[in-house]
């Protein structure tokens, strides 16, 4: 078994692999607001239980066991937030913290029931997919609306960590699955400007549109 503090790496240098093909010791500091030197003790702890491959400078890489133990942490984690959200009417800005701290102490049987409860479901409150129990996860296409060019596109997902983002798409009715055509990018003064089914015309600062995933419609 990891303890919460190895769960919480093994999910960074996922969330690594997955975004960049490979994790390093100062990224993984970095994400974790860490020296070097502790991310280092830690790496040889995680490899001497066979969780990661750590040679010094080489680079590391999840093993098996460490991918399916971080992927079970994730699966904890957006079940969680969609048990807050659907079942306990919490807004889905609120939820991450509180799943932050829970996904390391639920045991399986509540989550199966909470899973259960909730229709065994595909995605979380933020459009994140939920791994199975078994590791498998659906294959997520989305880009970031910063990197799309005009056209008309679906809100695939939003990430969850920043709570006044999800507030401000709250404030703006904007939904997973709402849909809207990017008119005008400046990427000079930052802003894009999209037009909604409603005709309604918004501005989105480039910082948030980086954090707004999105498909082609
Ligand atoms: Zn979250």
């Amino acid at each position: 078994m990891a303890t919460s503090t190895e769960e919480n790496y093994l999910k960074v240098i996922l969330h690594l692999e997955d975004r960049k093909g490979a994790a390093t010791v100062g990224e993984i500091a970095t994400e974790l607001e860490l020296t070097s030197g502790s991310v280092t003790t830690m790496m040889h702890a995680l490899s001497d239980k066979g969780l990661i491959d750590y040679t010094p400078r080489r680079g590391l890489k999840l093993q098996p066991r460490g991918r399916l133990a971080a992927l079970r942490v994730v699966r904890r984690h957006r079940l969680i937030e969609l048990f807050l959200v659907d079942v306990m009417k919490f807004d889905w800005s609120e939820v991450h913290d509180e799943a932050e701290d829970l996904e390391h102490v639920i045991s399986d049987r509540l989550l199966d029931r909470m899973d259960e409860m909730l229709g065994r479901p595909t995605h979380d409150p933020h459009g994140d997919p939920i791994p199975d129990k078994n590791g498998e996860v659906a294959v997520d296409v989305s880009f970031p609306l910063a990197e799309a060019g005009e056209g008309h596109y679906r809100v695939v997902r939003v990430s969850d960590g920043d709570s006044s983002i999800l507030e401000w798409l709250n404030e703006k009715e904007m939904k997973i699955g709402g849909e809207f055509e990017l008119n005008r990018k400046d990427r000079a003064a930052g802003i894009l400007e999209i037009r909604r089914k409603s005709g309604e015309t918004l501005q989105v600062g480039l910082e948030l549109a980086r954090q707004m995933f999105v498909e082609e419609v």
